[in-house]
């Protein structure tokens, strides 16, 4: 039987704002002591009321705009009614029906293209408090701290059809949780959290059966493996005739790499929903909504065609550069540099467009390559980020420039960078203190190479016997006397003309 596989997520973003949801206490309380980022309204006490966090609800409402919802004029909070030790007032604030965002959608591009994920909603609530059981299992301790953080929940449509999709659909959604700048969205520290629903179905069917969701899914790793397994493990079922038949709960155990059957999922009925007495309903204006939209940036999915199409990046450099966002604007500052520096060469003929467009394309391989390869290189083994770097766009910008320009090799141009890297000096600068001028004078070049001609009369004769390996140690020689400070190729052409 042939057997398709159907995927929907349902993803928590915990917001980075200063104060928690319904109360003022400070919502950095993951790294502070347990329990001291706490007051009567976030642990529950009898006879508190709870205030709405304006910066919550804002956030909420661009993050909705970002992935295409709607913002109905209307919304309002509702209380979800269960026990559980980690919940003090035995129900947690959501809201059920009339969530903040409705019906969006997110380009994903996978490895066979494009693909459209719809979201069926996105909704504001708070976090619980969080739970630590002893080793020996004897005591259980409740850490307040977390109760009450501002969380956004975001449910897409059943329409991935592989785990990989899954995987980008969740790295898409981190990449402009943090253009938004509104949550850390670290899958690591639980600031974005996954549940996966997965069911399979007959080829040519358009009927759903009853899916397993799947918890404890904490990095992009994970969602893609899990997934994975459960695929093998249903497929199984279904050839065995025992296709899951009710909805059902399983966790992912990281270390086995399986997933576990867990508690039967509760459904909506058993949480009792009613609309939350102690908060106002919500109205969002037209002028509202609008004036959000303009406090969103410009997000992942633009930058990279603009970037593709305004600089002509490589589609592969694009993506890798927008996935931070530091580093796409560093790169923006350096390509603005070189522009203004190739317009105000002497002796460039043509328009500022068509110089531009003239030289485009190669310095653009020059600025991705020492960017991506050789910088990134250098950030990942001091494990900093762009914006801890020392060499400011515009160095960078004028190392580039004496690249293209042929002033210097790629091996000096290496050692420059190091350099740069190290103290921040700028690239010229750099070059005269560190004696790494390239020898461009020919006569100078001439001499060496006649010295170590007349140094190596063994080489030199295997050379001429047609041995034409030898003229590479004779090139090496010279790279040695001069410090690399000439260009290899310009040497072996002279060596070749003399033998
Ligand atoms: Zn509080």
């Amino acid at each position: 039987m042939q057997l398709e596989t159907i995927i929907g997520l349902e993803i928590h973003v915990q917001l980075k704002t200063k104060s928690k949801m319904f109360c003022r206490c400070d919502n950095s309380g993951e790294d502070k002591p347990a329990n001291t980022t706490v007051c009567p309204v976030c642990m529950g006490h009898p006879g508190v009321l709870p205030v709405a966090n304006k910066q919550a609800i804002e956030w909420s409402v661009m993050s909705a705009l970002a992935i295409n919802c709607n913002i109905p004029n209307f919304s309002k909070f509702d209380r979800k009614n269960y026990f559980y030790p980690d919940l003090p007032k035995g129900y947690q604030i959501s809201q059920y029906d009339q969530p903040i965002g409705l019906g969006g959608f997110l380009i994903i591009d996978t490895s066979k293209g494009q693909k459209k994920i719809k979201i069926t909603r996105l909704h504001m609530e708070e976090d619980a408090a969080k739970l630590q059981h002893s080793a020996d299992d004897k005591w259980s301790f409740v850490d307040y701290n977390r109760s009450s953080t501002p969380l956004m929940e975001i449910v897409t449509e059943p329409d991935m059809r592989t785990p990989e999709e899954a995987k980008i659909f969740m790295q898409e959604l981190r990449l402009i949780m943090r253009h938004l700048d509104v949550s850390s969205a670290d899958m690591e520290k639980g600031h974005l959290r996954c549940d996966a629903n997965i069911s399979l179905r007959p080829v040519g069917q358009d009927e759903l059966f009853p899916k397993t969701e799947i918890k404890n899914l904490n990095s992009f790793k994970a969602v893609e493996r899990a997934l994975e397994y459960e695929i093998k493990r249903q497929i199984k079922l279904w050839e065995a005739y025992r296709a899951p038949d009710t909805l059902a709960t399983r966790g992912w155990n990281d270390a086995k790499q399986i997933t576990e059957e867990q508690r039967t999922k509760e459904e909506a009925k058993d949480y009792r929903y009613f609309p939350e007495p102690d908060l106002p309903p919500l109205t969002f204006t037209p002028e509202y909504i609008e004036e959000m939209k303009t406090k969103i940036p410009e997000l992942p999915q633009a930058k990279r065609l603009r970037f593709i199409d305004m600089y002509g990046i490589a589609p592969a450099d694009a993506k890798i550069i927008v996935e931070d966002k530091e580093l796409a604007n560093y790169t923006e500052q350096v390509i603005s540099e070189l522009k203004g520096w190739l317009i105000s060469l002497e002796g460039v003929e043509g328009t500022e467009e068509e110089i531009w467009a003239n030289n485009k394309q190669k310095l653009m391989k020059l600025v991705t390559g020492w960017l991506i390869n050789k910088l990134g290189a250098l950030l990942n083994e001091n494990n900093l980020g762009v914006r801890d770097c020392k060499i400011t766009p515009e160095n960078f910008a004028e190392l580039i420039a004496m690249i293209y320009q042929n002033k210097l090799n790629s091996a000096t141009a290496q050692t420059l960078l190091t350099e740069m890297f190290k103290t921040g000096i700028d690239p010229s600068h750099a070059l005269e203190e560190g004696g790494l001028k390239q020898i461009s004078d020919e006569k100078e070049i001439e001499n060496i190479i006649n010295k170590i001609i007349a140094a190596n009369p063994d080489p030199v004769a295997d050379y001429k016997r047609g041995k034409v390996q030898a003229i590479k140690f004779l090139v090496g020689q010279v790279m040695r006397a001069t410090k690399g400070k000439v260009d290899p190729q310009k040497v072996e052409e002279i060596l070749k003309n003399k033998l």
